[in-house]
């Protein structure tokens, strides 16, 4: 069983005061929110402010991103170890504004992703095409691409441990969301390529996440859709109103896939 998972992305927001506080609100807020997988990724500088603050509870700390190499002449950089002495359990990796913003590659990617495979932390990988290749009716295509370039040289084995998200990145931070009816067509593809390629069990246990102006609003006809197992929210996670009115999104109606 596919369990929800409803993950923030804070990206460049909150110093250590302010993650304090919306990480007690959202774990008071969310202490019953038993239907689904509550992930919290915090600024590396705020990091060890949330892992203070919601020890213990149901919530689970991730980063934004993570280098190769273990420690280094990296000058900027974070290492995995460092992640994990911080409390992290997950790491986003291929976020389209590392890949827009920062020269990330499905390459750089896949280093980024088979360094944490040997280690404790659990991925989120982020696929998702521009809205030139979705307007030349390619998208998936260009998502097989990432598919296949991010996910290099795994086993079936392996991507059990792995959570897609895909993020078309012209829905992100634009207040333009994919319909339930595109987002599942493509998750539905993803799922397939998944299946080729690693077979039809493996695909069938993959949690693959939405991600893309979700609101509370939206949340709930997203997550009816068969092959949507849970949002990475933007904007609507740096207000604990609206991602606990995101959390706790009509689960009577979905609940596990
Ligand atoms: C994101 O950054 O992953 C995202 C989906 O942002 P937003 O919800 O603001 O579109």
């Amino acid at each position: 069983m596919r369990i929800p998972v409803i993950a923030g992305n804070w990206k460049m927001h909150k110093t250590n005061a302010e993650a304090r506080a919306l990480c007690s609100d959202i774990r008071d807020g969310a202490r019953n929110a038993t239907h689904c997988r509550i992930v919290l990724a915090p600024p590396y500088t705020a990091l060890g402010a949330a892992a203070e603050v919601i020890r213990g509870t149901n919530l689970i700390l991730a980063a934004q991103n993570v280098h190769w190499e273990p420690k280094g002449a990296f000058t900027g950089e974070i290492s995995i170890p460092m992640l994990e002495d911080a409390g992290c359990c997950m790491v986003i990796l291929g976020h389209s504004e590392r890949r827009q913003c920062f020269g990330e590659t499905d390459q750089t990617v896949n280093r980024r992703l088979r360094a944490v495979m040997k280690s404790s932390l659990d991925p989120i990988v982020c696929i998702g095409e521009t809205l030139g290749q979705r307007e030349a009716g390619n998208y998936q295509e260009v998502i097989s691409q990432q598919l296949a370039g991010s996910l290099d040289g795994l086993t079936g084995r392996e991507l059990l441990r792995i959570i897609l998200a895909y993020e078309p990145v012209w829905a992100i931070g634009t207040g333009r969301t994919a319909s339930p009816q595109v987002a599942q067509e493509v998750h539905l593809g993803i799922r397939g390529w998944l299946s080729e390629k690693f077979g039809a069990e493996a695909a069938r246990q993959v949690r693959i996440l939405y991600g893309g102006s979700i609101k509370p609003e939206n949340i709930p006809d997203l997550m009816r859709q068969p092959d949507i197992d849970g949002g990475l929210v933007g904007g609507a996670c740096l207000e604990a109103e609206s991602f606990l009115r995101i959390i706790h999104y009509d689960s009577r109606s979905t609940g596990g896939k």
